[in-house]
């Protein structure tokens, strides 16, 4: 009898189609396969992380306030539930696609794995603008959006938060249309709600505190000093202003921070409240009177100690990874750093601190919410972020351990963590077929 023989080196099927260097799926596929050589992954291991496990592709058709029909495009990504019910954010974007959903949604599992909480990971999206959106629009695809996907929601399943362009209020929303469906309350169903029906203390500044503790780590680790240490943060919503509130009150000194409508920047230091404040009077930076106004792509190469990409993806490339300036790069933003730019950077010498790992706070957050909607029991706000801190210490030092022992970058290194510990899941729960 004749066997088949099998390549015993890894499958690639896909590999010909993630040529280009902005595609987020391709970035975030190209360190997965690397990361998995490292770990020498069984091939069919491979080929089952390499691939999302439901891909949710819905119209969302609503009234408009015109009284016309407009119909937007909903997806809902479950790459890995492996771990526990998959865990992510729901994205209103102009420019969101299946792919970057992929991506986002593959990120989560990865992420939720660095910081060891007990979920898979999922993303969502629906493709819009909502800047020119009413409100009660909002709120018809947010409930419309939620009723299309409401058969993979649940607290054991999928639970959602917010990302970019959705906020508590949508997270209500969310919330309120799931449990009219099942006839009662259901508060653990989405994160990042508001407090008063079943949020958590902390919740909204988790992300910039995991990110600041993150970068405190790491000054301590290069033997740098917290005092006098210049950062420049890209982004001034929610991640990138309240990392760069708390890194100021930790003594660093911000620098510039940037917004949709460009940048700011005064070399001995930015009044952060009072730039929140002036954002929350006036929305934009742009209008800013008390520092020097610069554009966008400056701040990325500004000289600085510590640089925060908070906005989106994509912004370090090998365009302009040669002119960055920083020691450490902390990235709030999910995706900001190409894998062509990640080249050029550790040439440099640069110390990352991964998106898996640097913006891990906010589901760290949201993992507390769920368990207490599901003990029925809340935490004060000083416990919430004593036990965040305790997790973005402890993977702090995890993922630079695991990089230090394969001789790889600190991506690589959180890559391989997060994949190790889905892979090891996988193992023990062995194959349903
Ligand atoms: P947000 O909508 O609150 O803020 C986004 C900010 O980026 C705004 O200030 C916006 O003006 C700015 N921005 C947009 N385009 C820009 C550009 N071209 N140049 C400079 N700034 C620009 O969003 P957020 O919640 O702060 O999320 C930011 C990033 O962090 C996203 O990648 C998101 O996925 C990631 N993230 C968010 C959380 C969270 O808890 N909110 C958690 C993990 C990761």
């Amino acid at each position: 009898m004749s066997t088949i023989s099998r390549p015993s080196l890894l499958i690639r099927p896909e590999k010909d189609t993630f040529l280009n260097e902005e595609n987020p799926f391709e970035a975030m596929m190209s360190r997965f396969d690397y990361a998995a050589e490292r770990l020498s992954l069984d091939p069919g291991l491979y080929k089952v992380l390499r691939s999302p496990e439901k891909q949710i592709i819905v119209s969302v058709p609503i009234p408009l306030d015109s009284g016309e029909v407009e119909v937007f495009t909903g997806y809902r990504v479950l790459y890995n539930t492996s771990r526990g019910p998959a865990k992510g954010g729901i994205r209103f974007d102009l420019n969101v696609t299946l792919d970057e959903v992929k991506a986002l949604a593959a990120w989560m599992t990865w992420k939720c794995a660095v910081v060891n909480i007990p979920f898979g990971g999922a993303k969502g999206g629906v493709v819009c603008d909502p800047p020119n959106l009413s409100l009660a629009e909002l709120e018809r695809i947010t409930r419309r959006y939620t009723s299309a996907i409401i058969d993979t929601l649940g607290p054991d399943s999928d639970v959602p938060a917010p990302d970019v362009n959705t906020n508590e209020r949508m997270m209500a929303w969310i919330m309120d249309t799931y449990s009219m469906h099942k006839r009662h309350t259901v508060t653990a169903v989405v994160t990042g709600k508001p407090i008063e029906m079943g949020g958590s203390l902390g919740r909204r500044e988790a992300t910039g505190r995991g990110c600041m503790l993150v970068t405190r780590e790491a000054l301590k680790r290069l033997g740098m000093p917290v005092k006098g240490t210049r950062v420049a943060v890209q982004g001034f919503g929610n991640v990138g202003s309240i990392t760069a509130q708390l890194m100021e009150e930790l003594g660093l000194t911000v620098v510039a921070v940037s917004d949709k409508s460009g940048g700011i920047y005064n070399p001995k230091g930015l009044r952060i409240r009072e730039v929140q404040q002036h954002v929350k009077q006036h929305r934009f930076l742009s209008e800013y009177k008390e520092a020097e106004h610069i554009g966008n792509q400056q701040v990325l190469t500004l000289d600085c100690d510590v640089l925060v990409p908070a906005a989106l993806e994509n912004v370090i490339t090998s365009q302009n990874a040669r002119d960055v300036k920083a020691r450490i790069i902390c990235e709030g933003a999910n995706g900001p750093t190409t894998a062509n730019a990640d080249k050029i950077l550790e040439e440099k010498g640069v110390f990352i601190i991964p998106d898996i790992l640097a913006n891990a706070g906010g589901v760290t957050v949201s993992y507390f919410e769920w368990v207490q909607d599901r003990g029925g029991y809340f935490w004060d706000e000083e416990t919430v972020n004593q036990r965040l801190e305790r997790i973005m210490v402890h993977s702090f030092e995890e993922v630079v351990a695991m990089a230090g022992k394969h001789s790889v970058n600190t991506r690589i290194g959180a890559y391989m963590q997060g994949i190790e510990r889905v892979a090891a899941v996988h193992r023990l729960r062995g194959m349903y077929a």
